[in-house]
């Protein structure tokens, strides 16, 4: 195999074949190769096999005329579509892929990956819904322990499902010409009614919910907007309703701070929108935004304004929310992890402890007037935690207000930078130190500063990403970006 050619997307297309009454080879008569032949039967191949001996269930299945046995290879390729190659007999084994290779016709050599040109997946078979997994034949095992999970995750009743909407398919493109709608139509037939009749094992009513819906559109076809947090960043700290939306929806419109890994969940034909706002600069400003919820909404799509952290911690939720009720938009709130609690937990900082601190204040430090607005006589007290949002720019006001306001010295802090993210930093110092130690490792946005007892702890209790790094910690880089 070349492998001076590495495309940018792997070497194997996923591809699915249809061989209902086509003619396969398959070398071999033994367990292995009747584990590729009850698949091959399964999807209705007619099976040649190349063998010396068929062993016991192979040899009934020739009796009974389901496979033909072959004493030797043929001359010409007799318009064979796969080949599998499942023996031990290494003659056998070498003719078998020299035929495959001289007829130029897909090869499926088993446990030989390097000799193969087709491999077979692991299946979720919900037919007509199949889902295949594969490792390049590099871990198979792995992709039958992918394949178990997914198993548990879909409900039989899948298949039916998609046969039903099949049969409709002439009606409910008459009935809602236009994409989105239908797109509706078809969410509320896999998800709601029909589907949990269909799971209740009334396939007749999933058939009559989804025919009256089609004569009085009897279901939801409004537009809505679901405000959803997408937490700091790894993808797994996701809700699975948040998961659910992001799948479902038609037009996502997104900050900067949301993860691209998460995008990838979305449908590949989902309207994106980057309204991207950093430290501040409004570069769409909330009325455009308010706007496009509300253009999108109101044509029926289903809108995911998709937020990091938690939309309802400096996220702006508030307005937004006011926004739509004004106007009448159907709404959700799906909450995410707030970067102050996603940072600290990858962090090993507990915001709470029962020695250290009895309360948690989330608080903003973005801008001088947010600074000066700030009740720094409660904020500099014992006993509580102190989350700052957005104050990479501001940390010697932070610093200088803090300890004007009494709070020591050696107050431990902690910076964690791209909290929950592959290249997470955590920074740890004391409350005197706190700006040179941003401006020692060129603390960049976006990061959680926490200040109080418990940020000592990242120092012990971290887990995730490299160790904390100190004032004294060498790093390359000299100047602060912040
Ligand atoms: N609604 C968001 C906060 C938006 S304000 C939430 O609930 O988390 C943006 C600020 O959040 C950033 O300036 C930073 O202080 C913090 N932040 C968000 N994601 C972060 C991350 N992965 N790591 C560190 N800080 C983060």
């Amino acid at each position: 195999m070349n492998t001076e050619t590495r495309p940018e997307a792997g070497e194997w297309l996923p591809i699915f074949i249809r061989l209902a009454g086509q003619p396969v080879l398959v070398a071999g008569g033994g367990v292995e190769a009747r584990r590729k032949i009850d698949r091959l039967l399964k999807h209705g191949a007619q099976v040649d096999v190349l063998a010396n001996m068929l062993e016991a269930p192979l040899d009934e299945y020739r009796r009974q005329s389901r496979i033909r046995r072959i004493e030797a290879l043929p001359s010409s390729s007799t318009g064979y579509r796969l080949v599998i190659v499942a023996t031990d007999d290494e003659r056998l084994r070498r003719a078998a892929l020299a035929f495959a290779a001289e007829h130029a016709i897909p090869v499926n050599a088993v446990d030989d990956p390097d000799n193969c040109t087709a491999i077979l997946p692991a299946i979720v078979d919900r037919a007509p819904i199949t889902i295949a997994i594969g490792s390049a034949g590099t871990a198979p095992e792995l992709a039958r322990m992918i394949r178990s999970r997914i198993e548990t995750l879909l409900p039989q009743t899948l298949g039916p499902l998609a046969r039903l909407a099949s049969e409709l398919k002439d009606s409910i493109r008459h009935r809602f010409p236009s994409l989105p709608r239908r797109r509706r139509f078809l969410g509320w037939l896999f998800r709601d009614a029909p589907a949990e009749a269909m799971q209740a094992g009334d396939p007749s009513r999933a058939r009559a919910l989804a025919a009256r819906a089609l004569e009085d559109s009897g279901f939801d076809t409004g537009g809505s907007v679901a405000l959803v947090g997408a937490g700091p960043g790894d993808p797994e700290l996701l809700t699975l309703k948040a998961l659910r939306l992001i799948q479902e929806a038609d037009v996502i419109i997104h900050d900067a701070l949301v993860d691209a890994r998460i995008l990838d969940y979305a449908r590949r034909d989902a309207d994106f929108i980057d309204v991207a706002k950093r430290g501040g600069k409004c570069s769409t400003p909330q009325l455009r935004i308010n706007n496009l919820m509300l253009s999108h909404a109101r044509a029926g799509r289903r809108v995911v304004r998709l937020k990091g952290g938690d939309s309802m911690v400096f996220g702006r939720g508030g307005e937004e929310l006011e926004f739509l009720r004004t106007h009448e938009i159907e709404y959700s709130v799906v909450p995410g992890i707030t970067a102050a609690a996603g940072c600290a937990a990858y962090a090993g900082i507990p915001l709470t402890h029962r020695d250290h601190a009895h309360s948690v204040h989330l608080v903003t430090a973005h801008g001088k007037d947010s600074i000066d607005r700030l009740d720094w006589a409660s904020l500099a007290r014992e006993n509580q935690t102190l989350a700052f949002y957005m104050a990479v720019a501001r940390l010697s006001d932070l610093q200088a207000n803090l300890r004007a306001h009494g709070q020591p010295a050696s107050t431990p802090v902690a910076i964690v930078e791209n909290g929950a993210r592959p290249e997470q930093r955590v920074l740890t110092g004391r409350l005197d130190r706190l700006h040179d130690l941003a401006v020692r490792h060129s603390v960049a946005s976006p990061a959680m500063v926490y200040v109080g007892e418990v940020a000592r702890l990242a120092d012990r209790l971290g887990w995730y990403g490299s160790p904390p790094l100190s004032l004294e910690c060498d790093s390359p880089k000299l100047t602060a970006t912040a």
